[in-house]
């Protein structure tokens, strides 16, 4: 059984981000999607806001599993027995830090291989932060994110 993990902010998840993880689950028997959780970093959504959103946008995909960790991502992977970590890339800006993330992760754990995936041309410009920031002010971005999420940016911005 092939597993793989797909680690990321997720704050808030895309359509973008359901389309890499469409693609992966079309490779491997089962994909972790878990939200790093980083304490330098000061999210929109709270860790069980995501998982909860990400739990109900992915609840018709079969053999998805939804978690968090923190810590570094090769140890997590390998305690979860993971054979890879999948990552989207969207233009040559994600690549060079993706590149080194790579080859670090790769030095520190051989066994474990970043598998990089592209998404449909129509969510290459399509970001987190840009969502996070078009619907901030009032805008619909129901055709960038699930509708789940579309519901709790709302919620969000409207101060309930
Ligand atoms: P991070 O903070 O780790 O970049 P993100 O939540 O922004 O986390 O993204 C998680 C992963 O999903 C990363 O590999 C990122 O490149 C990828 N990703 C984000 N948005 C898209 C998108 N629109 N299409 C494809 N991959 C994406």
């Amino acid at each position: 059984m092939k597993t793989v993990i797909y680690p990321g902010s997720f704050d808030p998840l895309t359509n973008g981000h359901v389309d890499v993880l469409e693609r992966a689950l079309a490779l491997f028997d089962k994909v972790i999607i878990t939200i790093a959780v980083n304490p330098a970093k000061q999210p929109l959504f709270t860790v069980e806001e995501r998982l909860s959103m990400i739990r109900e946008a992915t609840s018709s995909l079969g053999n998805v599993a939804v978690d968090h960790f923190s810590g570094l991502v090769v140890d997590y992977a390998r305690e979860q027995g993971a054979c890879g970590i999948i990552r989207g890339l969207r233009a040559l800006s994600d690549f060079e830090v993706e590149y080194q993330m790579a080859l670090m992760n790769r030095d520190m754990e051989p066994d474990i291989t970043t598998v990089f995936l592209m998404p449909h041309d129509r969510y290459t410009y399509l970001n987190s932060s840009m969502i996070r920031e078009v619907a901030s002010y009032g805008r619909d971005v129901s055709g960038f994110v699930p509708p789940i999420v579309s519901e709790y940016l709302k919620r969000k911005y409207s101060g309930d």
